[in-house]
């Protein structure tokens, strides 16, 4: 069968509750994925055991059902996806396109920036080691449907990165451009704090042969003392009771329309009355929102 032109998906990570950041992300994918008729997948991205939140997969479902999202298919768990990971490893390794990091945390603190390559041509043993990404000294650039124009030199900016840690872990960067491949996403559409992982994701597709998406970065919310909406600052989790007024708050923060009958719908009824209604360009393009000047 032809691959649909459209495949949208919402990646939470388990380390915490839902909140109102994490509503814009995904209310944002799933009405630029629905009102295309496009499909709308649902990943749990698990990959860091120790820095999750003990019932938060289950939280973070049940959030998504009470304020009316329904994703196409079973949610598939990055926990799940370990043996390809480390094969694409295992082959990067093999090619010189890898290499093992025995760095210190301590030795790296002296070198804030750009990892200084110690290890990149020091042949040292896979085991107990990191393992790196040679990053070539270039720059990568892409056109985002909202913020526009970026660009990023990998090697002065970035350095090569990370993509297994020395504990065993698998780095975020890794995972997301194999599973987005693997899942046949053709939309990304997540918060502006990913904006600048993007290069790199780049250069992962660029280097395994995969499919770029296109990208759409939603501004992040910004509490009035500057900090990001997030998990690390203890933002309110997405309440049951409060789904349809936030739906519709988060509708206002992405410049869509709303409606006053809308006051007493349902999460779902608002969700189908914004499908029809959405216009990705009226997102307004900055990369943070204050929260105070959300009406
Ligand atoms: N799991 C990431 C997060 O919760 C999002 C990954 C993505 O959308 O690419 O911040």
């Amino acid at each position: 069968s032809a691959s649909p032109s459209y495949i949208g998906r919402f990646a939470p990570t388990p380390s915490g509750h839902l909140h109102f950041g994490s509503l814009i992300a995904a209310l944002a994918s799933y009405l630029d994925a629905r009102a295309v008729g496009g499909r709308w997948l649902l990943r749990m991205e698990d990959l860091d055991p120790p820095r999750e939140m003990p019932g938060a997969q289950a939280a973070i479902v049940e959030s998504l059902q009470r304020y009316g999202f329904e994703w196409d298919g079973e949610m598939q768990r990055q926990s799940d996806r370990h043996d390809a990971y480390e094969e694409v490893i295992e082959r990067l390794l093999r090619a010189g396109l890898a290499y093992p990091c025995v760095c210190s945390r301590k030795q790296l603190e002296a070198h804030p920036g750009a990892y200084p390559g110690f290890c990149r041509d020091a042949n040292q043993p896979k085991e107990d080691a990191a393992i790196r990404l040679r990053v070539p000294n270039l720059e990568y650039g892409f056109t985002d449907r909202v913020q526009g124009e970026y660009r990023q030199h990998l090697g002065r900016e970035v350095g090569d990165f990370v993509i297994r840690r020395r504990d065993g872990l698998f780095a975020y960067q890794l995972a997301v451009v194999l599973d987005d491949a693997w899942q046949g996403v053709t939309d990304v559409v997540r918060g502006a704090d990913l904006l600048d992982s993007t290069p790199r994701q780049l250069y992962l597709q660029e280097l395994l042969g995969l499919p770029q998406p296109r990208y759409l970065h939603v501004p992040l919310i910004i509490q009035p003392d500057g900090h990001k909406l997030g998990k690390r600052y203890r933002s309110p989790p997405l309440q049951p009771a409060e789904a349809t007024p936030l739906l519709l708050r988060a509708l206002r923060a992405l410049g869509q329309p709303t409606a006053t009958e809308l006051s007493d719908a349902l999460p779902g009824e608002v969700l189908a009355w914004a499908i029809p209604r959405w216009n990705a360009d009226r997102i307004p393009r900055t990369r943070t929102l204050a929260e105070a000047q959300l009406r």
